[in-house]
């Protein structure tokens, strides 16, 4: 099959995050297995969702994993032109969900899956395919663990084909998802001095993050990164029931996206002793007041390759892009550096066309795609 023909298939399962992914990645393991490939899976504790992953080659060190997610962002309340989960083909792209981020680059690898098979390869590549990325990158650590217990070898390479436009990219922010819960007192408007305001006080709570963030980027910036500092935002907010009521409650979500000088959790910490004074300060007044605070998932690790790292060159070869980059978005590469792999992130398609409505990867791009892993497997044939 044609990494086209692969794409279509891949498209066509509407799996988001959070759901039953097991129609996907059985076919993606029957495809991988008529080449007399062993895939592994690795299942969630319901066996509802897997990751997969899966060898060829020689059980030697050194290898390259090939890295991507199944899962795909909602399409709800966007304004698609065509339906999503079908790939539409025009003007030189090909549209639908998950066609940029990620399935295109899976569609790749696995087009050249024969020529690895074909090939008398010195190292071996190995096919990691993940779950539940796009909620805070959850399943990558232990998929990666599972790779170095499963194996008897180690891989060296980690190349995970988030959208770059086929750019090597060796740095990405940390990013950590937490959301506050304030507990106020209801009341009259009119009697706002004797009422702690759910809402009031998270305001307080949310400039505390802003001016936080104003003194991160004085303190610590890192150039290669745009914005070069750490950021923290709050993107949603909900709380209150009328004008002339005071707020019981109010619940706001907000990120961290933290530069690799910054550690995320300190962060965190910080804005929890303000929360836990500002509750005992708010308890003598009302003492069921309450902040909460939950984090949306672990917190996902930056990646700080080395510009000079042997994986720069890799890339450098294999697609002639030599000048090495980073991006302020998540992705599941600094997971793989953290368990031991060289990791870098390269992969077709801009990052601007992912998670929006008319998601496309131009065939121009897939194809580079497919030439990237082509030469991988050519300059690691005997
Ligand atoms: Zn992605």
């Amino acid at each position: 099959m044609t990494a086209k023909e692969i794409l279509a298939k891949l498209v066509s399962f509407d799996v988001l995050s959070k759901q039953n992914n097991l129609s996907l990645v059985n076919w993606i393991s029957d495809y991988i297995r008529k080449y007399d490939v062993e895939t592994v899976y690795v299942y969630n504790e319901e066996k509802t969702q897997a990751s997969l992953h899966c060898r060829i080659g020689p059980a030697l060190d050194g290898g390259i994993i090939l890295s991507g997610h199944t899962d795909v962002v909602p399409v709800k309340g966007q304004p698609w032109n065509t339906d999503p989960f079908e790939l539409i083909e025009k003007d030189g792209n090909l549209y639908g969900r998950g066609a940029c981020d990620m399935k295109g680059y899976l569609a790749c690898f696995l087009s050249v899956l024969p020529q690895m098979v074909a090939a008398n390869l010195s190292v071996p590549i190995y096919f990691a395919i993940s779950y539940d990325e796009e909620i805070g990158c959850l399943r990558a650590p232990e998929l990666a663990e599972d790779i170095k217990s499963y194996y008897s070898e180690k891989p060296k390479y980690a190349i995970i084909g988030e959208p770059s436009m086929m750019q090597p990219i060796v740095g990405q922010k940390g990013i950590l998802y937490v959301e506050t819960h304030v507990n106020g007192s209801q009341g009259h408007s009119s009697r706002i001095e004797k009422e702690v305001s759910a809402i009031h006080e998270s305001t307080r709570l949310i400039l505390w993050l802003e001016n936080k963030m104003k003194e991160l980027a004085r303190r610590n910036t890192n150039e290669s990164f745009l914005p070069p500092h750490s950021t923290m935002h709050v993107g949603q907010i909900k709380g209150g029931i009328a004008t002339n009521v005071v707020a019981g409650s109010t619940t706001f979500q907000w990120d961290v996206r933290s530069i690799p000088e910054d550690n995320i959790m300190d962060i965190v910490n910080e804005y929890q002793e303000y929360c836990d004074e500002l509750q005992k300060e708010k308890r003598k007044q009302f003492p069921s007041f309450k902040i909460e605070n939950t984090l949306l998932h672990p917190p996902v690790p930056g990646l700080q390759t080395d510009e000079k790292a042997s994986i720069v060159d890799l890339i450098g070869e294999v697609t002639g892009n030599t000048t090495p980059s980073y991006v302020a978005y998540a992705t599941e590469a600094g997971q793989f550096a953290e368990a031991g792999f060289e990791s870098i992130i390269c992969g077709p398609g801009s990052i601007e066309q992912a998670h929006r409505a008319n998601e496309f990867v131009s065939i121009e791009q897939l194809e580079f795609g497919v030439q990237m892993i082509e030469n991988i497997v050519k300059k690691i044939s005997i």
